[in-house]
């Protein structure tokens, strides 16, 4: 009885994000509605079969819930991706399993449907520019734990011959100090959201975590709080200047949990797009992003319809 009013289902797609901590997934109807979205912790250290058995039985549970018959998935994944065989080229050391994995094949043999996999970073920027309207030209930096980046030219990602390209976050010259990556001066070590907590700590003596809680101290008018925040932007700014002069790029948009403090952010930005004006004269504008944690789902759906859509002429 309980069964009674249950319809057709209608078709649809799903996007999963997978990170180091979590995976996250939502459905979306051919129409492009959300129809449900849910997330499960990511047993990253179990390795990719155990990645890849949660991440479909997430999808498959969620499109069940919305009454959606998936008719394709993408995935945004953390490494190096070999876009066109959808496994995964390289990764750190948080994804045991991961590195060579063959992502896309391992869902769509679970979920039954073609499946495309991305870079997360890349995803998140094909979500923002598609929720944007941006169809030509535009950078994305994500300020997470780490700081990515990607870069969309003439409406198309631009992932490079490696599947590497956009790598804003360990480009040098903006620190004296260590990075992840074990070389110096990155761009990610002033502003990752780890790097800000450790920037605070340099400052005032104190470890208060990261750049959630420094953002906090920031608000009540502590000073190093603030600083460790300006440096960032400073930092983001000069970068987003450096990509833009390059490429003629005239936008940036900036996600993942640190852009949440942009009003911090912000006048560090301002000061080095005054300082530091790509010389082309043309403004370069750097905006938060605007779609929070369904950016990359989103983006990993618009590569995978793009596949049936190719699959189909
Ligand atoms: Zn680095």
């Amino acid at each position: 009885m309980a069964q009674q009013h249950e319809t057709v289902a209608v078709p649809g797609h799903a996007g999963i994000d997978i990170g180091g901590t979590k995976i996250s997934a939502l459905i979306v109807d051919d129409a492009g509605e959300i129809r449900s979205r849910g997330s499960v912790p990511a047993p990253a250290r179990e390795g990719g079969t155990a990645m890849a058995d949660a991440a479909a039985a997430l999808a498959a549970a969620l499109a069940a819930r919305a009454g959606v018959r998936l008719r394709s998935a993408g995935v945004g994944a953390a490494g190096v991706i070999d876009h066109a065989s959808g496994s995964i080229r390289a990764a750190s050391a948080t994804f045991v399993g991961w590195t060579g994995f063959p992502l896309g094949a391992e869902l769509s043999a679970r979920l039954g449907v073609p499946v495309g996999v991305e870079n997360d970073v890349n995803a998140f920027l094909l979500g923002e520019a598609a929720a944007a309207g941006i169809r030509d030209d535009v950078l994305g930096v994500m300020l997470g734990t780490g700081v990515g980046g990607a870069v969309i030219i003439d409406g198309e990602l631009r992932r490079g011959p490696h599947g590497a390209a956009g790598e804003i976050g360990h480009t040098p010259g903006y620190s004296d100090l260590v990075c992840t990556c074990g070389q110096i001066g990155h761009l990610e070590t002033l502003a990752s959201g780890t790097s800000i907590g450790l920037r605070y700590t340099e400052r005032s003596g104190r470890d208060v975590g990261g750049s959630r809680e420094v953002a906090a101290l920031a608000r009540d008018g502590d000073a190093d709080a603030r600083a460790a925040f300006h440096a960032a932007g400073r930092a983001l700014g000069r970068a987003c200047a450096s990509a833009a002069t390059l490429l003629d790029l005239p936008r940036a948009i900036v996600g993942g949990g640190v852009a949440h403090a942009w009003e911090l952010l912000r006048p560090g930005i301002d000061e080095a797009l005054h300082t530091d004006a790509p010389v082309s004269g043309i403004p370069l504008h750097i905006l938060p992003a605007r779609l929070g944690g369904d950016a990359v789902a989103l983006g990993a759906i618009e590569t995978a319809r793009s596949l049936v859509l190719t699959a189909a002429s």
